[in-house]
């Protein structure tokens, strides 16, 4: 295992070693199924096992009610920018979308396809770097429903607590702090996440649904894109992704019989953040976070330094040093450290050593 980096990648992200090495030992012959996962039948009594017991788990770490449902689908989150509006936009309807960045910007587009918009709140004058107060959100008592991004990957700003919004169902893009902390379920009307940042590989996002919305589903929504007929099918209306439903499935088992539950993975995610803030405020002539304080996010941290020359001789270093994926996003620049759940307290350890160093030898 010597040859492993530490994977500071935004998405798809590291996942934790143990899932590895059990899907590893599983491939080829899945407990005595005589097959792998990878060419087992949907339909099949270990596949029923493997789908079922990833929701159960799932259900068991947020504590979901019984009055909601849990979709397996494909598309990514961008799909549900779309399928998001289609199912729960009336017609002649309006929803607020609140604005924090490229990925709630997709997600608006996509639904300005489907009925009319409107920017509850935006941050954009100052680049994203922070989350909106509770007071500046400007709501339609009559929306369909709100909008909004828990975690902005690309800026690194992050909600501490869901948005106050009245009666509107609250919908949440949680894909990139999906299951990094605990979360009221019961406060939102839906919540959606591609797993591949935080809880599993590519392939899969995870839908949870209020039961009473999927009674908004409009005729002539499209087969795979709607709630209903895929919640009553339990996510097998088609051949489900199924090798990324049981890495999520491993990643849930981990989360909760290695980890032990999502209020320890909180702890251990806001010790892995407060680490590497603190070697950026300990230094702020030389590294400067992009995110306002009480914005910062615990899962992307994005930070620059003095001069771009010095940013980009810093990922090159970094790479070299086995600190891979480091480069900002363009929209931000700098660097950029995603320190998801499965991402080591030692690789953000080295990572502060690297930036010392690299200031000594740059300063
Ligand atoms: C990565 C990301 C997306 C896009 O996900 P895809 O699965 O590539 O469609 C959307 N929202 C957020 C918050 C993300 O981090």
């Amino acid at each position: 295992m010597t040859d492993r980096v530490f994977n500071f990648s935004a998405g798809p992200g590291t996942l934790p070693l143990s899932v590895l090495e059990s899907a590893q030992r599983d491939l080829l012959n899945y407990k005595g199924a005589g097959m792998s996962v990878l060419e087992m039948s949907h339909r099949s009594a270990p596949y029923e096992k493997i789908i079922r017991e990833a929701e159960a788990d799932l259900r068991t770490l947020l504590s979901i009610p019984s009055n909601y449902k849990v979709i397996f689908m494909q598309g990514g989150a961008s799909l549900q920018f779309s399928a998001v509006p289609m199912n729960l936009l009336p017609k002649g309807g309006s929803a607020d979308y609140i604005l924090t960045g490229v990925w709630s910007q997709s997600a608006i587009k996509e639904a300005k396809k489907f009925g009319e918009v409107r920017v509850a709140a935006t941050t954009e004058d100052s680049n994203f770097n922070r989350i909106p107060a509770g007071e500046e959100l400007q709501l339609d008592p009559n929306a369909a429903y709100v909008h909004f991004t828990s975690n902005n990957t690309i800026y690194g700003t992050q909600w501490r607590t869901e948005p106050e919004v009245g009666a509107a169902p609250l919908i949440c893009d949680a894909s990139s702090d999906f299951l990094s902390r605990p979360l009221d379920v019961s406060k939102y009307g839906l919540i959606y996440a591609g797993a591949q940042k935080n809880a599993g590989p590519a392939g899969v996002t995870i839908v949870i649904v209020r039961e009473d919305l999927l009674e908004r589903t409009p005729k002539g929504v499209p087969a795979l894109m709607d709630y209903r007929l895929l919640s009553e099918k339990e996510s097998m209306y088609n051949t489900p992704p199924c090798f990324a439903i049981y890495i999520a499935g491993l990643v849930f088992k981990w989360l909760k019989d290695e980890i032990g539950g999502l209020d320890r993975i909180a702890q251990m995610n806001e010790e892995k953040a407060d680490l590497l803030y603190r070697a950026i405020d300990a230094a702020p002539d030389y590294f400067r976070g992009h995110a306002e304080p009480a914005s910062r996010s615990l899962m992307n941290v994005t930070f620059r330094l003095p001069d771009e020359e010095l940013e980009k001789q810093f990922a090159k270093e970094s790479t070299a040093a086995g600190l891979d994926g480091l480069k900002g996003h363009r929209s931000v620049g700098g660097l950029r450290a995603s320190i998801y759940n499965a991402f080591p307290r030692s690789g953000v350890a080295a990572l502060v050593d690297f930036m010392h160093d690299f200031q000594k030898r740059h300063g």
